[in-house]
């Protein structure tokens, strides 16, 4: 990645304004998952050990444009407090004079935390006033918040544009994962797809096809592929509008585009549904296709376990629901299991492989969903399009 960075910027004794991504499950005022804080640690550390002042802000939920009580910042202040083992301070906004002057004494060797970006209408407009109203809170600001760097928002962009800028260590690390398995992977490289729709990820499947030796298919998509091909797909999910690009990308592909061998399947996507299991082109009318068979766990797994590098996005099956998960758990066992560089990106997919214990086991797992997949697909991102490059260092 050739931006700045944080450790570019001089932030002794300086307020240092941080989009984070604290967009965490809340439940009953409980932060159910801390992931994405766990992962803004280290900046917020390599700032305070470096005497800066920093000041945090994030989205959290969708609330619409205005204050709501349940969208409040303040179960993130609590788990932030426990894991940073610095003070956490939480004020009530984030923008106007009272936050500015309860800014002015900030407490050495601690944090502030502001109130929700999306509390103001301002925030998802990229509103030039309300960048200005961020700008005044700081001299300098740090962008940490991969998940939200595909969004042109006031807090990724608008006050970017108007205070030195800089990537925080999570964002970078972020980046220079993709890139790596992007631009220098090493080979084999398999990719792996699954999840709900094609619709959603035909530039990012375009995108791989012309990077990766392998690209196996599972979850939802295949049956796009499979109709294209002129199999019956019973009840299964099917993007009609898209049997054209599907037959295409076939086409194009080559032996590159590996799919299922056998589904499982079931008359209702529901927990106690009688599943059984299927090879493709025998799925009775009635039924859908749930999750990838056992053979095709054995083939997808032969593939990953030759592989040097795996990017892996969306789970194999409805995985929420034990009898259709066995297909995203043999997958995720035989990544952990690989020696390859193993990334893994999207809310599901990575919900999937926590829920299995395999965390730890991977490579790397990326904090962006939407954004991972427009990376992958090749799209700028306007949150890290915005910061300098790093040529000009020492300026
Ligand atoms: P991610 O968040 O990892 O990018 P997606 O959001 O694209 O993944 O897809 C995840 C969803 O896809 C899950 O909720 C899962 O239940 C669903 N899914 C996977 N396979 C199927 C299938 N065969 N039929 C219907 N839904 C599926
Ligand atoms: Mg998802």
């Amino acid at each position: 990645m050739n931006k700045k960075t944080v450790k570019d910027l001089d932030v002794g004794g300086k307020r240092v304004l941080v989009r984070v991504d604290f967009n965490v499950p809340v439940k009953d005022g409980e932060v159910t998952d801390d992931t994405r804080i766990r992962r803004a640690l280290p900046t917020l550390r390599d700032l305070l050990e470096r005497g800066a002042r920093p000041v945090l802000i994030s989205h959290l939920g969708r609330p619409k444009g205005a204050p709501d009580p349940k969208y409040a910042m303040d179960p993130v202040a609590k788990r932030l407090r426990e894991l940073l083992g610095a003070p956490v301070r939480k004020l009530d906004g984030a923008t106007g004079p009272e936050v500015e002057a309860a800014l002015d004494d900030a407490p050495e060797g601690g944090v502030t935390l502001l109130e929700n970006s999306r509390f103001y209408p301002g925030e998802t407009k990229n509103d030039p006033e309300l960048a200005e109203g961020l700008a005044a809170l700081a001299e300098l600001y740090v962008n940490d918040a991969f998940g939200a760097a595909h969004r042109a928002h006031a807090t990724t962009v608008g006050v970017a544009e108007k205070l030195p800028a800089a990537a925080g260590l999570l964002m970078q690390e972020e980046l220079d994962y993709l890139d790596s398995v992007l631009r220098t992977p090493e080979r084999p490289f398999v990719a792996i797809l699954g999840g709900a729709k094609v619709s959603d990820k035909l530039g990012v499947i375009e995108s791989l096809l012309g990077v990766a030796d392998t690209l196996l298919i599972g979850g939802a998509m295949c049956f796009t592929f499979f109709k294209a091909q002129g199999y019956g797909v019973g009840d299964s999910l099917v993007e009609d509008d898209y049997l054209e690009e599907a037959k295409r990308l076939l086409g194009e592909a080559g032996g590159k585009l590996v799919l299922p061998v056998d589904v499982v399947v079931a008359e209702a996507m529901e927990e106690g549904a009688e599943a059984r299991v299927v090879p493709v082109g025998e799925i009775p009318d009635g039924m859908m296709g749930l999750d990838v068979g056992p053979e095709t766990v054995e083939a997808f797994r032969s593939h990953i376990t030759d592989a040097s590098t795996v990017f892996w996005n969306g789970p194999m099956g409805v995985f929420e629901i034990e009898a259709f998960a066995k297909g995203t758990e043999g997958v995720a066992r035989a990544v952990a299991e690989s020696r390859a560089t193993s990334v893994v990106g999207g809310g599901d997919s990575v919900a999937a492989v926590s829920k299995l214990g395999l965390e730890d086991e991977m490579s790397f797992i990326s904090t962006g969903g939407g954004a991972s997949l427009e990376y992958v697909e090749g799209k700028e991102l306007p949150g890290v399009a915005v910061l300098p490059d790093r040529i000009d260092r020492g300026e």
